[in-house]
């Protein structure tokens, strides 16, 4: 029989009306014929609300026992979400990670998977249960609980489909992916189709309906993906399908626009020039595992040295800066209240004209640009945090992606 897993996030587990809502679409699917595995989200609001409690003792996200606090939130909506299911007349029953066969690696608060042994998951599925998984969370090798990351329940999901050859729906509270936020552009369209490599660069540029780890793992294990709406009717959300490139017969140059608020640019003045001294400094970010984009190195006024500059996120900004305490730069400097707004598609490698579009769209709007930086797949622009919805909507006109109705 094929399997589907279902993942609900915080939004669709937002109340018990939205969890008997979410139950009724697991419910249906199971009677479509299916094995169906439900994960969840903790209900919206609750992780901050729980990240809250633990900071009242000074313990961020990083910490063993945050992670503890923070995973409680998934354990409610996991049991909550089987007792509604129930009450749609089938059987169920709810997991934590660790008894779901979660094995993680790395660090608290961003602890990998690595391992997922999904018997219990498969056995439960056998005997007539519709299992929920909590998402969020795993255990490591030692047995203490870790959680994946702020938005990790996706890749709870992904890596679930993975391990029992199943299909992965994530239900969220938009019709799918769509060509930028829909909440900050009305016009924004929804996306049928769209290659993993562009879901991944979406997601790691901002976009957060799709978690940046999940998409890569999608990608990596070919994990068959939708994102759909669970505020439709049963069956009646159209949503994305995300498929591998060959498969998509529509070729677009662009196929979105993402943003990331909040982010900060760290510039390192007279670093020594040598590959060690800039490897040194990102190794030790990397270690923290703190992402950094947006790099420019440039030569410095004095002969030896070279300026190098980053951007992190807004909340790593303290980390990042005590990594780098050890580097050899003369000065470091850092700046926030910036953000990062991107263009992804698959097809602006083969546009000379990407540049200067983005460039006019950005002047007529007054919108000054700190640094771009750009790969086969998007063009990044650094601004000003305040300037981001002006910035989104001019380019998503500038790219042809506004809904014509
Ligand atoms: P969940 O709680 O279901 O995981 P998230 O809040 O993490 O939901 O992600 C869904 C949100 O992502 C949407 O409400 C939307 O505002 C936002 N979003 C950002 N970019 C996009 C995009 N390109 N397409 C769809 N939604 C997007
Ligand atoms: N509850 C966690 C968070 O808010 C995980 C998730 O929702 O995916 O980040
Ligand atoms: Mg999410």
């Amino acid at each position: 029989m094929a399997t589907r897993v279902l993942k609900f996030g915080g939004t669709s587990v937002g109340s018990l009306e939205r969890i008997r809502a979410s139950a009724a679409i697991a419910a249906a699917e199971r009677r479509r014929g299916e094995d169906v595995a439900v994960v969840v989200s903790a209900m919206a609001g609750e992780t901050d609300r729980l990240l809250t409690l633990a900071a009242g003792l000074g313990f961020d996200l990083g910490d063993a026992e945050t992670d503890v606090v923070i995973s409680a939130g998934e354990q409610i909506s996991a049991a909550l979400m089987a007792m509604a299911i129930r009450l749609e007349g089938l059987h169920s029953q709810s997991f934590l990670g660790w008894q779901a066969g979660i094995r993680t690696d790395g660090p608290p608060g961003a602890a990998r998977i690595n391992g997922l042994d999904a018997d219990p998951i498969r056995k439960s599925m056998e005997t007539g249960y519709v299992p929920v998984m909590a998402g969020f969370q795993g255990a490591s090798a030692d047995g203490r609980v870790r959680t994946l990351g702020r938005g990790g329940t996706d890749l709870s999901a992904v890596a679930l489909a993975a391990a029992l050859n199943a299909s992965c729906d994530i239900y969220t509270d938009v019709d799918g992916v769509f060509t930028t936020d829909p909440r900050i552009e009305p016009k924004a369209r929804r996306i049928q189709k769209i290659s993993y490599d562009e879901m991944l660069e979406l997601a790691a540029q901002g976009a957060k309906v799709l978690q940046t780890r999940s998409a890569e793992f999608a990608k990596a294990r070919n994990v068959p993906l939708r994102v759909l709406s669970s505020f439709a009717e049963p069956g009646q959300s159209e949503g994305t399908t995300i498929m591998r490139a060959e498969d998509i017969a529509e070729r677009r140059i662009v196929s979105g626009i993402a943003y990331a608020r909040d982010q900060a640019r760290v510039a390192l003045r007279g670093v020594s020039q040598t590959p060690e001294a800039a490897a040194n400094v990102f190794s030790g970010l990397a270690d923290a595992d703190i992402g950094v984009d947006m790099i420019v190195q440039s030569p410095a006024s004095e002969a030896g040295r070279a300026n190098l500059e980053f951007t992190v996120d807004r909340r790593d900004l303290k980390n990042a800066l005590a990594r780098i305490g050890e580097s050899d730069a003369r000065d470091v400097l850092s700046e926030t209240g910036l953000a990062k707004v991107s263009v992804v598609g698959l097809g602006l490698n083969r546009r000379a004209d990407v540049a200067r579009i983005l460039y006019r769209a950005l002047a007529n709007e007054n919108i000054a640009v700190r640094t771009v930086a750009t790969s086969e797949i998007k063009i990044s622009v650094l601004i000003e945090n305040d300037a981001v919805e002006h910035a989104v909507r001019a380019l998503h006109a500038a790219y042809g992606l506004d809904d014509a109705s």
